[in-house]
């Protein structure tokens, strides 16, 4: 196995392959790409190529070590995940420990620590934000650097979703990249690295990561989980060249549900009708910021698929491959809409989503920017409400 866990990146697995044979392993690489591309499964494999006394460049998968990396119980590999911080002192360390487990088991598995607040109720749904905060890297990242070696080659440290360091903390973090102590190798994992600071990024070798092919994906879905082919073509174009987010679409019984979601969404926003928005958000934010974000994902599709439609007419390959009649009409009725301007505000809204922002505030504005584009007015981007005039013309 080994390496051939990771779906393609032959690029980066090279460069990486390389500096184990030729022993020029930096201090610190940044892995960095979008989401569900393999950066999680390429920093394991590559701590476990670090830790295996067997082989140079790729973890030989038999020696004891290699089965201790394998279930991440090694004691000079550590995994680090940003935290949904509710109080002071509120981490449950027990609940970590089996997150970063069942990362393990699978580097492809999304990470719903924001959406699970608690993996022992998965119904649990959480706004939280998560964040490393400065006494969680220093108590886990920085102190454990001052003891000696374990048993292993290297300490290594994975630090997933890096970008989630608040200023304190990267500066401390910083410090530690500064002068690193010897025989030690850092995986920083981003889907943001221009949120890093500059002097955090300059001392690591960025490794750039490329979205997935929809035929690797497809490949993948079939060979690893079994699926049938037509299923797993379709939601290898869904996914956005990322695996993760085709597995988390082929689990997610609610999908059907949430396209529902998406067209009554629209529909109340044309209409601008203030109580079936309201219901729509509602119905939306009840089930939690991750949860949007995949919503917001799958609005994006629907309107690129209009974009396509009006394009290319009826042979417009379309994402959404069931819902072509669904598009006709949507194209048909609405013949003047600005869809560049829709698919922009969708992003805005997905770029949203990811901060700190109010889903319920973010949801109101997007459905006022939609409704604009839709009558193909000005678009200026999300907070422009319609005015009262425009309503009233509306109802
Ligand atoms: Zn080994």
């Amino acid at each position: 196995m080994a390496w051939s866990t990771v779906l393609d990146q032959e690029r980066v697995v090279d460069t990486l392959r390389r500096a184990l044979v030729q022993d020029r392993v930096a201090h610190a690489y940044l892995l960095h790409g979008p989401d569900g591309v393999g950066k999680r499964a390429v920093a394991y494999e590559m701590a476990r190529a670090l830790q295996c006394p067997e082989q140079d460049d790729e973890a030989c998968d038999a020696c004891p070590t290699c089965r201790k990396t394998r279930r991440m119980v090694h004691p000079d590999v550590h995994v680090h995940l940003p935290h949904p911080w509710s109080q002071e002192s509120d981490r449950d360390e027990e609940d970590m420990g089996k997150r970063i487990r069942r990362l393990g088991e699978n580097p492809y598995a999304a990470i719903d620590y924001v959406r699970r607040p608690s993996l022992s109720d998965p119904s649990e749904t959480s706004n939280q934000q998560v964040y490393y905060r400065i006494d969680q890297v220093r108590q886990d990242v920085i102190q454990p650097m001052s003891l000696a070696r374990g048993e292993g080659q290297y300490k290594v440290n994975v630090l997933l979703d890096a970008e989630k360091m608040r200023e304190e903390a990267a500066n401390a973090f910083l410090k530690l990249l500064e002068e690193p102590p010897p025989q030690t190798v850092f995986l920083l994992t981003t889907n943001r690295p221009e949120q890093l600071l500059p002097t955090i990024l300059s001392r690591c070798q960025r490794l750039r990561f490329d979205p997935l092919l929809p035929e690797t994906i497809k490949q993948a879905l079939i060979e690893r989980d079994e699926m049938e082919p037509d299923a797993a073509s379709m939601l290898a174009r869904m996914a956005d060249g990322s695996y993760s987010q085709a597995l988390e679409l082929a689990a997610n019984e609610n999908l059907m549900t949430s396209r529902e979601l998406v067209l009554d969404y629209f529909r109340a926003a044309y209409t601008q009708k203030v109580e079936p928005l309201n219901r729509c958000i509602q119905e939306l934010q009840k089930q939690g910021r991750e949860r949007v974000k995949s919503v917001l994902r799958l609005m994006l599709r629907w309107v690129r698929d209009l974009l396509l439609y009006r394009t290319m007419g009826e042979d417009a390959p379309l994402v959404n491959v069931d819902q072509r009649e669904a598009v006709a009409r949507f194209c048909g009725n609405l013949p003047d809409a600005d869809l560049e301007g829709m698919v922009g505000l969708v992003e805005e809204a997905v770029e949203l989503a990811e901060r700190n922002v109010r889903v319920s505030l973010l949801l109101t504005a997007l459905a006022h920017g939609l409704a604009r584009a839709m009558r193909g007015r000005d678009v200026d981007g999300l907070y422009v409400p319609l005015s009262e005039a425009e309503l009233q013309a509306a109802a």
